[in-house]
């Protein structure tokens, strides 16, 4: 890629977005992972790829050497999305109506890593490198929680001086400096099961337990502190003429700091079932910590803004995403994550998913002058 241009960077998009990868069909997914190896293979990485396990795709893995060596940069990106397979032939095919390139994962995140090995893939063409060694990670469930993951993401976080995410920005091209954690916790209560009619107080309900249940974690929602909790899902009982024996809940939380995120977890594993009776277990389940901007972080930011006033744009802000990435992971571990990274548009999970096109070129060289910057004495990193 010698000159970076808006119809070859969309064509690039189209490549990527035209591979179905729902995160449920490792087969998709690992089509997918081939795509980006070959890619890989092209700016000269050495590659890992690990054998996906719990019936997810690969996880792969490219290192780039930078001038200087040591600690680098982590680009993440997931290569899953949410649309299964046949999207692309019935209600998101991809199509550009105006500014506006629309199909399944164009915006989260198929765009953002299209452009950021664009970004590398330009450096190479014009006889240069990062300045820090850059190693490209690609996830194949992120859009799951990251389950199989996580360890992963984590072990090699650690490894590197700092991490840039290239999910998709904001509003307008925010970028995203901090994180709110989310979690599920999984609720069961067990009651005793008896015949409705002849020998109803014999029973314990394990659906009454839980309704109260319900009532006290709904209770601890704060809008004034960003504190959420929803019971998303709750499934009981086998018959109406029973007294239910069983009854299973899921609850979805978002926090806005480890504070609240510890007080959220002592306040749930704390619950004691309303009836002596019945038993109550509490398990969590997938999970992402909550992160806060840091002063490295805030530094990434500033520097960013800087190189995109060079380039000739403006950095519209930063913004605290309520959603999660797998930047929560890196950025709850203290290493500087730089988040939103990718392509500006909107509609993420939706058939209306798009990105815009006029941005493409610029966010491409805004992600080149970082690879080229980053580390060097005087930029951020
Ligand atoms: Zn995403």
């Amino acid at each position: 890629m010698q000159t970076l241009t808006s119809d070859g960077l969309l064509d690039e998009v189209r490549s990527w977005v035209e591979i179905e990868s729902p995160t449920q069909d490792a087969a998709a997914v690992n089509r997918m992972a081939d795509f980006v190896e070959a890619r890989l293979r092209a700016l000269g990485a050495t590659i890992e790829r690990q054998h996906g396990t719990d019936g997810f795709g690969d996880i792969l893995i490219g290192r780039l050497p930078g001038e200087q060596n040591g600690p680098g940069i982590l680009l993440l990106g997931h290569i899953d999305t949410v649309h299964p397979v046949g999207t692309l032939a019935g209600p998101l095919p991809f199509r550009v109506e105006g500014d506006r390139a629309y199909g399944p994962g164009i915006y989260d995140m198929k765009g953002g890593n299209a452009i950021a090995l664009s970004a590398l893939a330009h450096l190479r063409a014009t006889g240069r490198r990062p300045h820090l060694p850059v190693t490209v990670m690609m996830i194949p469930d992120e859009e799951v929680g990251s389950p199989s993951s996580r360890a992963a993401i984590e072990v090699e976080a650690k490894k590197h001086r700092l991490v840039l995410v290239v999910e998709p920005s904001g509003d307008g091209g925010r970028i995203t400096i901090a994180r709110h954690g989310i979690a599920r916790w999984h609720l069961r209560t067990i009651g005793r099961p008896a015949h409705a009619g002849a020998y109803h107080a014999a029973g314990r309900s394990a659906i009454r337990e839980m309704a109260h249940q319900i009532l006290a974690i709904e209770a601890l929602t704060d809008y004034d502190r960003n504190f959420y909790v929803n019971i998303g899902t709750v499934n009981g009982g086998t018959h109406e003429n029973m007294v239910p024996a069983e009854c299973r809940a899921i609850c979805y939380s978002l926090v806005p700091t480890a504070k609240e995120e510890a007080e959220l977890a002592a306040a749930l594993r704390g619950l004691k079932a309303h009836d002596p009776d019945v038993q109550l277990e509490v398990t969590q389940g997938i999970s992402r910590p909550p992160y806060g901007k840091s002063p490295a972080i805030q530094a990434l930011y500033d520097h960013a803004c800087a190189l995109a006033r060079e380039i000739g744009f403006e950095i519209p802000g930063e913004r605290v995403a309520g959603g999660g990435s797998d930047g929560n992971f890196t950025g709850a571990l203290g290493i500087p994550t730089l988040d939103g990274m990718g392509v500006i548009g909107a509609g993420p999970h939706t058939h209306e998913e798009h990105l815009l096109i006029p941005w493409l070129v610029p966010r491409t060289r805004l992600l080149v002058r970082l690879f080229e910057t980053l580390g060097r004495p005087g930029a951020a990193g």
